[in-house]
């Protein structure tokens, strides 16, 4: 049982408990991309259970009425193990996702090749249905762009979350978010739509809002559970909006990195436990 204070970032241990906050934002307009927690199994059979339960919430999410899709880590359906059993599992998933959706999460820059090369391969092979997250703060970035442009599917922008070293990533913030605007802006140009934008960064939204009226490109922004969901509902009365909704039982360490990333979400947690 998730105590309320963790409420906030993860929706429940149990795929019915991450159906049902699904349910709750889309009476509120947002759309939920839905993320078991788990990564970096170093045995096939926990890769392979973790894909299991995708592949049935992808049934369940298909047999309901729900605008809802999934988001998998490469290392937990088996990156770490080999990139054939990677690429195995997650043709598992694409074949499952008939009406919906499979985003891929990008994980640090030694998995980045093996990353694209299973989403291209798949999203040829579907036709889109797929979806892949790149980091801005990595120097390849521009180049995978350009690579990805006309790939059928979808591709999420995000600033990146790993600590990379100085050679393959941008150290200093400001030069992660200019990088960041060029590579939007060489998306809305290039890209024919299934344009992503993974922040929470109000400057970064609002440069989005004036590129879409410039170019007119398909687009959604996507946001984390329990943050900015004010501006998430507020957005989504004009823009298609999705939420990123981790659950599962490993909860702990996911919680305690939202916390950690944020004084104001330190507070929100100590005055939580402290009951005021
Ligand atoms: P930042 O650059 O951290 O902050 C800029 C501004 O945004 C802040 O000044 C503030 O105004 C606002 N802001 C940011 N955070 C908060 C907050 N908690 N509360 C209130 N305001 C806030 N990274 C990966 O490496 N791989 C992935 O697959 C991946 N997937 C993601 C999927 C989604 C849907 C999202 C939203 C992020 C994902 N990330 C991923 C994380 C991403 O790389 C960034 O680390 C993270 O989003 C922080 O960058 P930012 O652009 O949101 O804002």
């Amino acid at each position: 049982m998730i105590p309320p204070v963790a409420s906030r970032f993860v929706a429940g241990e149990t795929p019915a408990e991450a159906l049902d906050h699904a349910k709750e934002l889309n009476e509120r307009n947002v759309n939920a991309i839905l993320n078991l927690l788990g990564e970096h199994y170093d045995d096939r059979r926990s890769a392979d259970e973790d894909a299991e339960t995708y592949v049935r919430l992808l049934e369940d999410i298909d047999r309901s009425d729900l605008s809802a899709c999934v988001s998998v880590k490469p290392s937990q359906v088996g990156l770490d193990v080999g990139t054939h059993v990677f690429r195995e599992n997650m043709e598992r998933l694409a074949d499952a996702a008939d009406d919906t959706f499979v985003w891929i999460d990008m994980e640090d820059h030694t998995t980045t090749d093996a990353t694209l090369d299973v989403y291209e391969e798949l999203a040829r092979e579907h036709g889109g249905g797929v979806g892949v997250c790149v980091q801005a703060n990595l120097k390849r970035t521009e180049d995978d762009l350009e690579r990805l442009a006309d790939v059928p599917g979808k591709v999420r922008l995000v600033k990146g979350a790993y600590d990379e070293p100085s050679d393959v990533a941008y150290k200093q913030k400001e030069r992660v978010n200019a990088v960041y605007r060029e590579y939007l802006a060489y998306m809305f140009q290039e890209f024919e739509g299934g344009v992503a934008v993974g922040s929470h960064d109000p400057a970064m939204i609002e440069y989005t809002k004036d590129l879409h009226e410039e170019y007119g490109t398909d687009f959604e922004i996507q946001m984390l559970m329990g943050v900015r969901e004010d501006a998430q509902y507020d957005l989504a009365r004009e823009y298609e909006v999705w939420q990123y909704v981790p659950y599962g039982d490993k909860w702990l360490s996911y919680f305690y990195r939202r916390v950690m990333e944020r004084k104001e979400n330190l507070l929100f947690a100590a005055r939580a436990v402290l009951g005021r």
